[in-house]
This record gives structure tokens, C-alpha cells and sequence, in this order.
């Protein structure tokens, strides 16, 4: 069902002897290439035409009416909108403390440096829909954009041949109760080319954000430039710190949980503990065949890109989740507060017994749209900040500006740029109209 993989006795950096699922963006972009051109060049003619070859189904407009939104809502069961309720409050509360206050820094007196964060001026959204609809993923785009004041902001999910052309209707509910009114029925490459160079109703985004699948993640990786992004998602990924005091059970539940996302999904146990090891493996053996997706489960778990790994000791285990960086990483050991605290690379932890991913996914407040593929070693997932561009505001005066002119002609003469000084000395050799002393 899931291999082991023995680390123990093995020192180093451990990333080549990792699971890792492989995923091929740049064989795709060839694929995606011609899809964008066409929404550049023929807009929503293209977008209809890909809608039928892609999705099966020719919506009657690219652009969702509000009353199909208002309908959505109105009809969504009374459980769910509850629970979508829920988890936009929570988010909003994570989200909203997100946010940067201007900072003002006196460098000298009369010189000022004011950092002050500029939310994006318009975004498009991705909530995915090829195989399952992701209403959640709405939530995790929306809410923060919204907090950081995007003032412009629509949504992009794959027409159903099931709903007449529409996205799925919960997707569209969602939409409704974030009180987003701009909503496409557009999916793939397709909708991140609509964003990136505009077509129809829809105006031409800054950025792009939102997860998908490897069609999305390569048209962001060739529209990059033309339209900003937050990141190539691949699939998802879940690490498991665990001891020999985690219960296997939740272990066994927690892998099972992601792997029912996809069956190219990464579930990685890494532990010290044989005896933990054997106990897990004997929970999935019992819980798989019962699982809903079992056949998708089976396939993730089996794959290359999932495993057991031991290790020697706990401290070995940090350095192996470290260089794995996971999208989402559970600790699930004796001390798991203090041992959380010492991993550094993770696009999200997940501390103690009682803070399973599926929380994360949902309802914990913390957003889902998170790094994955490794590169948590460098990137944060989705978040207020994503939206806010820090521009820096200079601010001297001239007694300020001659104090240090001296030094940015040296550096100036150094980098051979002797004009950058002039700009300088033309200031305070001649006394001009808009001197300030
Ligand atoms: P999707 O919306 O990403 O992709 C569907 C679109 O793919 C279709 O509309 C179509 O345009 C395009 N497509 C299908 N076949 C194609 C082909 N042969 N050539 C070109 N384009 C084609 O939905 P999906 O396929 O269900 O994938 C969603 C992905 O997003 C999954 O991998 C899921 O795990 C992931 N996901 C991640 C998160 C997260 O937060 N990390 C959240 C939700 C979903």
C-alpha cells in the first residue's frame, strides 16, 4: 500500500532520497500556449469555444448573472451555508490581523523613509472545478484580497455541463455570501489568460491567484509577466511528524485525507518509530478499502511521491521535514508546541492531536492556498500580504540630502555612474526654487 523508505544511518542533505511527486508544468506549457493566444487574440469567441472542448458545455455568457448567484445562495442547504459562514469569520479574523500598519523611519533629521502597503488594483480568482467543486477555495482567494482592499476583484470557475454552463453552484454561493458579484464561467488556462489580458466584460487583472491543476499552473507559469502570480501550485502534500506517542489512527486518517484529494497527492509519514511505522500501516490497510475515493486513495498512497520514511531520532526527523518542506506538515509527537516551533520550512503546521489538516482546509482560519512542491522553503502561502505591495515613499530635505551626498557620489564614481552624483551636487551647488531651508 505505502512504501518505506529507510533514512536511518543516512546523514546530509536528505531531498534526493525524499518521496517527491513529479510534475511536468513545462511539457504542459506547449499545450497552454496555443489556449492563451487565442483568448489574446479572439477574447470570449475563444473562451466559448475552449468552454465546449474542455468542459463540454457552451455557457450562454461568460459572465454569471447575479440572480444565478442570488438563486445559488438562496438554494444552498442550510448546513453548508452555515459552515461557509463559519469559515469566512474565521478567515476574516486571521486575514484582518494580517494586515501592515504604514511604517515611518526617521533615517536622519529631515530625511524620512515611509514604508506604505498599496493593496493590488484588480485580482482574478481561480476556484477550481474540473473534478470536485471547491467552494472552500473561494473563501481562502476572496477573503484575503478583501482585507487587504483590493478594490476590484472577480472569480473564475469552470463551466458544468451538469449546471447548464454555470460554475458549481455552491462555488457560486460562496461568491454570494463574500458578497463578490463578478463572477466568470471560465476554467484552466483559459481564465488565467482571460485575467491576464482581458476579454469581454472582464477587464484585465493585475494578478492571478488561486489554485488548479497543471493546465492552470502552467498558463501562470507562461502569463507570469503579463499578469502577476502567487504561485505554480502542484498537487497537494502532507508530512507527518510523528513518535511513538501519536495515535495511529489519526495518523493513518490524516495521510488518507489528502491523499483523497488527487491520486497524484503526497502523504509522507516521517517518524523514529518502527513500531509507530507498523501500527500505521495496519491502520490504513483497515481504513482504505472503507474510504469513499479508495481507489484514488490507493493510487496516492502507492505512488512514488508518498511514503514512510525513518529516520534515527526526532532531531533527524526535523532535518528531513525541513528539507522536505511540505505544503502542510502535522507534528504529532510528545512536546509537539516545542517541537513545531523548531521547523522552519512548512507552508502551514499543525500542532498537537487536535489540529488536523482537514481543519486547516477548511474552518482553522488560516488560508489553504499553500506552497507546495518544496518550495515552502521559500514562499508563504496565501495571505493578506499577497495582495499589498510595500512602496517605499523618500523623503529628504536638502540639509538631509547634503549630509550624505558626499557618500552617494562615492558609490556612485565606484559603480562608474558619475551622472547619479551630478543629479546630487546639481542640488545643493545652486540654490533653486524648491528648496526647503
Ligand atoms: P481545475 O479547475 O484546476 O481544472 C479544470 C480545467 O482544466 C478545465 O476547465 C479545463 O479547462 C482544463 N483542462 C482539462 N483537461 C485539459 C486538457 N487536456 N488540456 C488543457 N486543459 C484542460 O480543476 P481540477 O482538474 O479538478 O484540478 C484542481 C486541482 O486543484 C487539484 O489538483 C486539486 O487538488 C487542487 N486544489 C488545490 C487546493 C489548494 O489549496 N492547494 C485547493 C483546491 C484544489
Amino acid at each position: 500500500m505505502i512504501s518505506r523508505i529507510d533514512l536511518r544511518g543516512t546523514s546530509g542533505d536528505p531531498r534526493d532520497l525524499l518521496p517527491r511527486a513529479e510534475t511536468d508544468v513545462a511539457s504542459a506549457l506547449e499545450t497552454v500556449r496555443p489556449i492563451c493566444d487565442d483568448v489574446r487574440d479572439r477574447g470570449v469567441d475563444a473562451l466559448m469555444e475552449l468552454a465546449e472542448r474542455f468542459d463540454g458545455v457552451r455557457p450562454d455568457a461568460i459572465r454569471v448573472p447575479r440572480e444565478e448567484l442570488d438563486s445559488a445562495l438562496a438554494n444552498l442547504d442550510h448546513n453548508v451555508r452555515a459552515a461557509l459562514h463559519e469559515s469566512i469569520q474565521r478567515a476574516r479574523a486571521v486575514h484582518r490581523d494580517q494586515r501592515r500598519p504604514e511604517t515611518k523611519t526617521r533615517v536622519t533629521p529631515g530625511g524620512t523613509v515611509t514604508e506604505r502597503w498599496v493593496p493590488v488594483g484588480r485580482v482574478g480568482l481561480y476556484a477550481p472545478g474540473g473534478r470536485a467543486a471547491y467552494p472552500s477555495s473561494v473563501v481562502m482567494n476572496v477573503v484575503p484580497a478583501q482585507e487587504a482592499g483590493v478594490g476590484s476583484l472577480a472569480v473564475a470557475s469552470p463551466p458544468q455541463a451538469e449546471y447548464g454552463g454555470l460554475p458549481h453552484p455552491t462555488v457560486l454561493a460562496a461568491c454570494a455570501l463574500l458578497e463578490v458579484d463578478e463572477v466568470y464561467a471560465v476554467g484552466g488556462a483559459q481564465a488565467v489568460a482571460m485575467f491576464a489580458y482581458g476579454a469581454g466584460e472582464c477587464a484585465r487583472a493585475d494578478m492571478v491567484t488561486g489554485p488548479g491543476n497543471l493546465w492552470v499552473a502552467a498558463a501562470k507559469r507562461l502569463l507570469k509577466g503579463t499578469v502577476g502570480i502567487d504561485a505554480e501550485a502542484g498537487p497537494t502534500e502532507i508530512a507527518i511528524l510523528a513518535d511513538e506517542t501519536a495515535n495511529p489512527g489519526y495518523v493513518a486518517a490524516d495521510l488518507i485525507s489528502q491523499a483523497e484529494h488527487d491520486s497524484v497527492a503526497a502523504s509522507v509519514l516521517v517518524t523514529h518509530s518502527p513500531q509507530l511505522a507498523t501500527e500505521v500501516e495496519a491502520e490504513l490497510n483497515r481504513r482504505v478499502p472503507e474510504t469513499k475515493h479508495s481507489e484514488r486513495v490507493t493510487e496516492a498512497l502507492g505512488g512514488r511521491q508518498s511514503g514512510i520514511v525513518l529516520v534515527d531520532s526526532l532531531v533527524h526527523g526535523l532535518t528531513v521535514v525541513d528539507a522536505y518542506a511540505a505544503e502542510h506538515l502535522e507534528v504529532m509527537t510528545a512536546e509537539a508546541r516545542s517541537v513545531a516551533a523548531r521547523v522552519r520550512n512548512a507552508g502551514a503546521i499543525f500542532v498537537g492531536d487536535h489540529s488536523p489538516v482537514s481543519l486547516g482546509d477548511y474552518c482553522a482560519g488560516s488560508n489553504h492556498v499553500l506552497p507546495t512542491g518544496g518550495s515552502a522553503c521559500h514562499s508563504s502561502g496565501l495571505s493578506v500580504l499577497t495582495f499589498l505591495r510595500g512602496v517605499h515613499v523618500v523623503d529628504y530635505d536638502r540639509s538631509a540630502l547634503a549630509e550624505v551626498a558626499h557618500h552617494v557620489v562615492a558609490l556612485a564614481d565606484a559603480e562608474d555612474l558619475p551622472a547619479h552624483g551630478e543629479a546630487v551636487n546639481a542640488r545643493l551647488e545652486h540654490r533653486g526654487s524648491g528648496d526647503d531651508e
